[in-house]
């Protein structure tokens, strides 16, 4: 039987905090705790309905499974084609570079570039040698990897908008974190000859997303967006007998020699702690055990996302979202919802788009209007006046910006270092950022107090 006074805390209740507690939950050692500050677990994962069944996601549309058996076989348990549609190779993706629309992959083609320009990076890219480890900046590390042409005529204006930087401000890797390591450069067979060899591999992209398929599958629910998978997840949790605290966060934390030993919440409770998980950013625990944050203010890109629906049916087909690149477009990442889970005919098409800003644009009618004229004028839905805007949403501090100088933004200090029944996972402890990564990082983590 679990001592009731051994409680493993897990705060925050996105796909971190549900993962942590699953795994604890089945080690069977401690009573586990969620603790999240909204009155909805999911985090990135939520979705929101309008009109009781129009759903739009916040983040990451996709429940994907990770390749890793410890981590597919709590998070994945029971996702059937009765409820789910299951993808079992890459998605169709697309992207906007240089005017064009790209329906076959989502990696930029440098063969858009005027014809000169293209040739002299051709060849440049395939002379591009790996960056030297003492590289001080982006635009160094691209100059050696793909050469200055493309680093020019392609990086620069392309991160401009993503990151919102010039690349002499953005550290060596930066690029990675928006998914933009490798171009078009050569028709399919070149391509394919080419990526034999991992010198180019990590460069040169197939000419068509389908001709390097991933194995990894994807789920999205026939009904009410992503949202439902951490529901789903936190129902699991709850039948395992965890004690979920909605609109709560932590007010304070205790320490003894190196350990935490109680923390307390919003509500007044206080709960002895023999473990605590800690998924949402790391500064708050410091603030919290009144140690300060040493170091300088991590940077991030915000993103504001706009929900419309289009009543014309005319939305570019098959493609599951396209990445828009061009800098004069406001729209980054458009999320095409009836290509990945048709809905109710008579509804529409919805769609999701992000665009990304340092800071809080004041005329949000404004941009969406832009918005909505820039999906016509690139193609991706016919008739753009049929639309409405269903509404927006604003996430602060979204994608980290790794900054030269600062490689990475994790910045552990070094009062929370030494605490031994503490880990720190998810998106907000700095090192980790994409999903599978985030899930790797919380076993590691998990499985290292298990064992002690
Ligand atoms: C717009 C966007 C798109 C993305 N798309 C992808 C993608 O396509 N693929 C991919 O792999 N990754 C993507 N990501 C990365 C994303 O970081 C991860 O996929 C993952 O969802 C993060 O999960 P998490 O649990 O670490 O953080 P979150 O989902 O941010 O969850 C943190 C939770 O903690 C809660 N919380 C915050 N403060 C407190 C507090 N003080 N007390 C209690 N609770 C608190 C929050 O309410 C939230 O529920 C995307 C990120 C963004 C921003």
């Amino acid at each position: 039987m679990i001592d009731q006074s051994n409680n493993a805390v897990v705060v925050g209740g996105g796909i971190a905090g549900l993962f942590a507690g699953l795994l604890l939950a089945r080690a069977g050692r401690h009573v586990v705790h969620l603790v999240e500050r909204d009155t909805r677990l999911g985090g990135l994962l939520r979705s929101t309905r309008y009109r009781s069944r129009l759903s739009y996601d916040t983040g990451i549309h996709y429940a994907v499974e990770t390749g890793n058996p410890k981590i597919d076989s709590v998070l994945f348990q029971g996702m059937n084609e009765d409820k789910w549609h299951v993808f079992k190779t890459s998605l169709p993706k697309g992207n906007v570079f240089g005017g064009r629309l790209n329906s076959s992959s989502d990696c930029i083609d440098a063969r858009v570039l005027d014809p000169h320009l293209y040739a002299r990076g051709l060849v440049e890219i395939l002379d591009g040698q790996e960056a030297e480890d003492d590289v001080l900046h982006l635009a160094e590390a691209l100059e050696a990897e793909y050469g200055s042409t493309y680093t020019e005529h392609i990086f620069r204006p392309v991160m401009r908008k993503l990151a919102g930087r010039a690349l002499e401000q953005l550290a060596p890797a930066a690029h990675e974190s928006f998914g933009i390591s490798r171009l078009i450069v050569v028709p399919s067979r070149a391509a394919k000859r080419l990526k034999r060899l991992p010198e180019y591999d990590k460069r040169i992209a197939y000419t068509k997303t389908r001709e390097g398929p991933s194995p990894i599958q994807k789920f999205y629910p026939h009904d009410g967006g992503i949202g439902v998978w951490p529901e789903m997840l936190a129902g699991r949790l709850a039948d395992a007998g965890a004690r979920m605290h909605a609109a709560t966060t932590i007010d304070a934390v205790d320490t003894d020699s190196g350990r935490i030993t109680g923390v307390t919440l919003s509500d007044g409770q206080r709960l002895p702690c023999d473990l605590l998980v800690w998924t949402i950013p790391l500064p708050l625990l410091t603030r919290t055990l009144g140690t300060g944050v040493p170091g300088t203010a991590p940077a991030f890109r915000h993103v504001l996302l706009l929900h419309y629906l289009f009543k014309s049916k005319g939305v570019t087909p098959n493609l599951h979202w396209v990445s828009i690149y061009d800098e004069d477009a406001v729209s980054y990442r458009v999320t095409l919802y009836d290509n990945i889970a048709p809905g109710n005919d008579s509804d529409g098409s919805r769609v999701t788009v992000e665009t990304l800003w340092s800071e809080h644009p004041k005329d949000i009618e404004e941009i969406s209007e832009r918005v909505r004229g820039e999906l016509g004028d690139l193609g991706l839905v016919d008739d753009v006046r049929s639309g409405e805007f269903m509404g927006h949403e604003w996430i602060a501090n979204a994608f980290p910006l790794r900054l030269a100088g600062q490689q990475t933004q994790a910045r552990t200090p070094n009062a929370i270092d030494g605490l031994t029944n503490l880990v720190a996972a998810g998106r907000g402890a700095g090192t980790t950022f994409s999903q599978p990564e985030i899930l790797e990082a919380v076993l590691t983590g998990v499985e290292r107090q298990i064992a002690d």
